[in-house]
Parts: C-alpha cells; structure tokens; sequence
C-alpha cells in the first residue's frame, strides 16, 4: 500500500511505494543482456537522510478524492488529491513535466473545490442527431430554431437544480447533466411556436428520447480552485485568543 509522509518542518512529503524499494535497470544496447546496469535506489532513504531530525507524520489519502484537469487517458498532467493529518487538510498535486521523468508531489495546505465554470447545449449533436431521427426531414431553419431555444433555456440553469448523469465522461472536469422538469415544461410549450401538428409531436418524443441519456444532456465543465490556507501562525500573542485564555483558566 501506499503511504503518504509529510515532513512538517519543510511541508514537502514523500509519497512511499512499493517501487522505491526496487532497483532500476539500465539498457546498455551495446551490450548483450547480462549487461543490464543496476542502479540501487531508495528514494524513501534519501528523503530521511534529507530531513534528518525534523518531524515526520503520516497522512491518510482521502478516497475518491483525485481529480485531473486532462482527460484519463492523458500520461502528461497535473491531479489533485486530498489528504489529512486528522486535524489538517492538504491538496496533493502531482504532476510530471516529461514521460519519461517520475511523478513529483508536491503539498498545498488548504483544500480544493470544484467550481462549474460553463452549462452548455450539445448544439452540433442535437442538430445530427434530429436529421438522422426523424421520418420527415425538418427544414435547416426549424433545427436551428430548436437549438436555438435550448440554448436560451440552458442559459439560466443553475448548475444546483441539475441531476447528474451516472456515466462516466471521458473528462474528469466535464460532467453530464439531465435538464430538470421546470425546464423541460418551457422547453415543450415554447416548442409549439416553431412546430405544429405532426411535426410537433415529432418532436415531443424527440425530447422524451434524448432528454436523460442522449444528446439533449447538458455539459457542465469545472474547474479545479485550489483554497490555499495560510500556514497556522505560531501561537505568540496570547492578547489576540481570548477564548485560549479562558480555556486556561478552566483547565486550572
Ligand atoms: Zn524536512
């Protein structure tokens, strides 16, 4: 397993794994395979050697607490996680510049959030999605309208009313939402000014169909904001504690 140290002299920590312990191999392609070159590490090692003295602790990893601002499968990028000493929270953030370099980790005191930054229509999907469904094919005009008018709805969703979508999105900071029924009534009624009859109905059942998995979902995108605290002051100026004092007092 892994374990999470913090130094809390120099506020860096070391993230402890199972392959601190291995040793490295070196490719010499000059050479046949016996020639591997073994390099000894314990990086753990030499980041006690590094804070000889200074005060360790242990942090406890908060679960499902890891967050990214690319999407999965991107090797490059910069997460988040969250940790804890029990009494203090930290923002972990671990990053590499290069592939081929190791992750750095690096400790932010404080926590982070995620703020929704954008509630959009998927305006091009809607538009495909209409020609390929229905039987009889909607002039450009009345496609336009439609996308149109959602996107005047989706412009006064709060992000809070919105029921979020189980599926995973390929982007961990682009989440899929379902448009809640207050707003699907106006959507239907101001539907009746652009499509009459058959073409109406037509519609209706469109927005029954793609309402809570399909291309009418809105995407909220996030972004990660770090609420950096600052570092706990040293308790000098035991004027500006009353409620310490008092506590002494009791205590006594
Ligand atoms: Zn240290």
């Amino acid at each position: 397993m892994n374990q999470l140290i913090r130094c809390k002299n120099c506020d860096e920590i070391f993230m402890k794994t199972l392959f601190d312990q291995y040793p490295e191999y070196e490719w010499d392609p000059g050479h046949s395979l016996e020639n591997f070159r073994n390099i000894e590490r314990d990086d753990f090692q030499d980041f006690l050697i590094h804070h000889h003295g200074h005060r360790l602790e242990n942090l406890k990893i908060i679960e499902d607490s890891f967050v990214s601002e690319k999407p999965y499968s991107e090797p490059i990028k910069t997460s988040f996680f969250k940790a804890t000493n029990g009494k203090e929270k930290f923002v972990i953030k671990k990053f590499r510049e290069r592939i081929d370099e190791p992750l750095t980790y690096q400790l932010i005191p404080g926590d982070y959030s995620l703020k929704c930054i954008a509630i959009e229509i998927q305006s091009e999907e809607i538009s495909r999605q209409l020609k390929r469904e229905l039987k009889s094919p909607l002039p450009q005009a009345q496609i336009n309208a439609f996308v149109n008018l959602y996107r005047a709805i989706a412009e006064n969703f709060e992000i809070k009313d919105l029921e979020r979508v189980p599926e995973e999105s390929h982007h961990p900071l682009e989440i899929y939402h379902k448009i809640d029924d207050v707003h699907l009534m106006y959507l239907l009624r101001n539907c009746r000014n652009i499509f009459k009859g058959q073409e109406y109905s037509a519609m209706e059942e469109f927005i029954h169909r793609e309402k809570d998995d399909g291309v009418l979902l809105l995407k909220a995108t996030y972004r990660i904001q770090i609420n950096k605290m600052a570092k706990a002051k040293k308790r000098t100026i035991p004027t500006s504690l009353p409620f310490e004092k008092e506590k002494v007092v009791k205590k006594e």
